[in-house]
């Protein structure tokens, strides 16, 4: 069995994180900490939840071509650091949270990553997701529901897609898919 890159990726607000948490709680995925320009929200810890940097060092690390990927949405950085997946990937598989162009990028440049959307049960649902968390404002919540057509256009180009409505069973085929892709090798 080798160790496999799982990126979990789809629109904003359809539960790439809750996924992503639930699948790396079990002890058998390292967490892809990325780096990010964005703020810490409450309870985010650098190192934990992202690596915080400022946009000159992050741009830096572009120069030096740290990164397996990067983007800029809503007027942040993100980026996958490189030497960390590499690391991780050396005793355990990785999983990753990736908004979709970022995680079409990666299959760029590292083919063998199993790419997975996250569907949402309708574009409400999105709306209400990204309500609730209460982490945008009314502005950043329709920039990224504006994405949301765009971004579902591309899942064909995905290896796998997974209707987020019920969380248990979307972490279900989540954990199938991973199980058999992590086999297969
Ligand atoms: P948030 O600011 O809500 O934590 O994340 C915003 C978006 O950035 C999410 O869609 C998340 O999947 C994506 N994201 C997080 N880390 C990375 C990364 O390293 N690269 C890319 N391309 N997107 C990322």
């Amino acid at each position: 069995m080798k160790n496999i890159l799982f990126v979990i990726s789809g629109p904003s607000g359809v539960g790439k994180g809750t996924m992503v948490k639930r699948l790396a709680s079990k002890g058998e995925l390292a967490f892809s900490v990325s780096c990010t320009t964005r703020a810490p929200r409450e309870g985010e810890a650098d190192g934990v939840h992202y690596f915080f940097l400022s946009e000159e060092e992050f741009l830096k690390r572009v120069a030096n071509n740290e990164f397996l990927e990067y983007d800029n949405h809503f007027g942040n950085y993100y980026g996958t650091l490189r030497s960390f997946v590499e690391e991780k990937l050396k005793n355990e598989s990785v999983i990753l949270d990736l908004d979709v162009v970022g995680a079409l990028n990666l299959k760029r440049v590292y083919p063998e990553a199993v790419l997975v959307m996250l569907l949402p049960p309708d574009k409400e649902a999105l709306k209400e997701r990204l309500i609730h968390r209460h982490s945008e404002t009314p502005e950043q919540i329709d920039d990224r529901l504006a994405r949301v057509d765009y971004e579902l256009s591309l899942k064909d180009r995905f290896d796998y897609t997974v209707l987020n409505d019920k969380a248990d069973e979307a972490e279900q085929q989540l954990r199938e898919i991973y199980l058999q892709e992590k086999n297969k090798a």
